[in-house]
C-alpha cells in the first residue's frame, strides 16, 4: 500500500456489477500531473463525508492491481479516503487552479494516445479535440440492467443492511456519443461514449421533474455538447479504456473559455515570447 494524493477530475456513471456490487470509475491526477485510476470505489456506499466532489484533492491508501493491467489503475482502501484541502473552484471563469494540475501531461489526440496504450497499456489521458463535429444519441436494445447483476447486487443488499435502502442505479436507457476529429494527420474521427456520471444525472433530472425522453435528450445536449464544446471554449475531453476491452470512451470534459483553461505548457512560453 501506498499514500496517494489525487486531484479527483472524473467520475463515472455507476454499473452494476456481479463482482463488486457496483462500478464507478474515478480517476484524476497527482500533483505532478499524472494520472491514477482509482478502482473500484464502492462510490455510493462510502459515508456521506468521503464522497469526494470532482476538484477535490483526496488521500488515499492504495495498491496496484493484479488483475487490472490498466496502467494507471490502483486499488483503494476506501476506508482510507480522506479530504486533503478545499475543492478547487473556478475564478471568474479562469480555471488556472485546476488547469496548473489537469493540463500538466495533455496529449495531442487519440492518436496518440491509442500508441501509448499499445506501448505501455497507458489508458487514461486528456487531449483537446479539433473539432466536435455532433452528439450522437441512440436508444439502448436493453432499459435494465442484465438480471445477473441485479440479482448479484439484491442478494449482498440482503446482509448487509447499511445498503438495504438503497436502489441499484437506474440504467440510462439511451447512449450519448461524441462524434470528433483530432488535430493530428492521421485522424480519421472517432465517436466516442459520453460515460460521465453528471450526464446521467442531468437525464434523470429532467425525466423526474416530468419532462418526457426527448426534452431530457434535449437538455443533455445542450449541456454536454452545444454549451461545453461551444466554439468559444478551449474544450478537453479526459478519455480511459473500459477494462477487458481496451476500447476508449470519454470520462468528463474540462471546458473553459479559450485562454482561461491555465494549460501549464502554455503559459511556460509565454514567459519566453521573443522565442516564438
Ligand atoms: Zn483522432
Amino acid at each position: 500500500m501506498e499514500r496517494l494524493r489525487v486531484l479527483i477530475t472524473v467520475k463515472t456513471y455507476p454499473i452494476p456489477s456481479a463482482t463488486y456490487d457496483e462500478l464507478v470509475c474515478t480517476a484524476g491526477v497527482t500533483e505532478q500531473g499524472d494520472f491514477v485510476r482509482l478502482y473500484p470505489v464502492p462510490f455510493r456506499d462510502l459515508p456521506w463525508t468521503q464522497q469526494y466532489p470532482k476538484y477535490q484533492w483526496i488521500e488515499v491508501m492504495a495498491e496496484h492491481h493484479k488483475r487490472d493491467r490498466r496502467k494507471e489503475s490502483m486499488r483503494p482502501d476506501p476506508e482510507s479516503i480522506r479530504f486533503y484541502g478545499e475543492r478547487i473552484e473556478t475564478r471568474n471563469g479562469d480555471w488556472s487552479a485546476r488547469g496548473q494540475y489537469v493540463l500538466r501531461n495533455v496529449s495531442q489526440s487519440m492518436e496518440v494516445l491509442k500508441d501509448a496504450q499499445e506501448a505501455d497499456n497507458t489508458s487514461l489521458g486528456i487531449f483537446r479535440p479539433k473539432v466536435v463535429e455532433d452528439f450522437v444519441v441512440e436508444e439502448e436494445s436493453e432499459r435494465d440492467w442484465k438480471p445477473s447483476a441485479l440479482a448479484a447486487i439484491k442478494q449482498e443488499r440482503l446482509w448487509e443492511t447499511r445498503r438495504a435502502s438503497r436502489e441499484p442505479v437506474r440504467k440510462l436507457p439511451y447512449k450519448f456519443r461524441y462524434k470528433f476529429r483530432c488535430d493530428d494527420d492521421r485522424c480519421n474521427g472517432h465517436t466516442m461514449m459520453n460515460e460521465d456520471w453528471e450526464l446521467g444525472r442531468l437525464y434523470w433530472r429532467h425525466i423526474d421533474r416530468g419532462d418526457s425522453e426527448e426534452a431530457a435528450i434535449f437538455g443533455v445536449r445542450q449541456r454536454f455538447f452545444t454549451e461545453m464544446c461551444a466554439p468559444a471554449n478551449e474544450t478537453y475531453f479526459f478519455v480511459g479504456t473500459v477494462l477487458g476491452h481496451g476500447t476508449w470512451v470519454v470520462l468528463g470534459t474540462y471546458y473553459p473559455k479559450i485562454g482561461k483553461s491555465g494549460n501549464p505548457n502554455e503559459e511556460n512560453l509565454e514567459l519566453f515570447p521573443e522565442e516564438k
